[in-house]
């Protein structure tokens, strides 16, 4: 079982590159960020409670997050691995999620970091802005606001997956084609 955190800031390309190793290695992907949408649009409970934070750039608070993750996780119980996108983003969750997997023996056999220069990101997500109806795409002030969510909550977990030496960095930077050779590379090699 291949069980992958593709991990990085905002905008960095993690829900696109996600798409194409779903399909290449047979996995269920799961972001975080597309279930919340997804209740918002249906006016669940959880979208409605969701919904506040993430217009303002917030993370959504740990228990109902981790507790949305771990109710997708459990609705594919025959996958042959997932890849974790948009979560953990924070230390709790990162702890959750070990205990999850690791009861069910199936722990994160990797984390694959996608590295790209802050200002290009900022870029995209103003141009992502311009054709996506997200409010959390709306304004500068808005995406640095969820830069800084990743840099004091986020960017830890760096740390945390290198201790269990499962870090594994890749340039995000290039076509798209590229970028899924190069992590093509590291998901073959583990
Ligand atoms: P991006 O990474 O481009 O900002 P996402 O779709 O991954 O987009 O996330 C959008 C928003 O959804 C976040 O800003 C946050 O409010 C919420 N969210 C997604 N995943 C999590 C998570 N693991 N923990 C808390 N909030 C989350």
């Amino acid at each position: 079982m291949k069980n992958i955190v593709l991990f990085g800031p905002p905008g960095v390309g993690k829900g696109t590159q996600a798409n194409f190793l779903r399909d290449l290695y047979q996995l269920i992907h799961i972001s975080t960020g597309d279930v919340f949408r997804y209740n918002i649009k249906n006016n669940t409970a959880l979208g409605i409670l969701a919904k506040s934070y993430m217009d303002n750039g917030d993370l959504v608070p740990d228990e109902v997050t981790i507790n949305m993750l771990e109710a997708e996780v459990d609705k594919n119980s025959n996958a042959n691995g997932f890849i974790f996108d948009g979560f953990p983003r924070t230390t709790s969750q990162a702890t959750a999620l070990d205990a999850f997997l690791n009861a069910k023996n199936a722990p994160i056999k990797a984390m694959i970091a996608l590295e790209v220069p802050q200002e290009i990101l900022v870029e995209r997500l103003v141009n992502r802005g311009l054709t996506s109806d997200r409010p959390d795409d709306q304004n500068e002030e808005k995406i640095r606001h969820r830069f800084n969510e990743y840099k004091t909550k986020t960017a830890v977990l760096i740390d945390y997956y290198t201790k269990q030496n499962k870090f594994h960095s890749v340039n995000g930077v290039g076509s798209l084609e590229e970028i899924t050779k190069r992590l093509q590379k590291v998901l073959d090699a583990l």
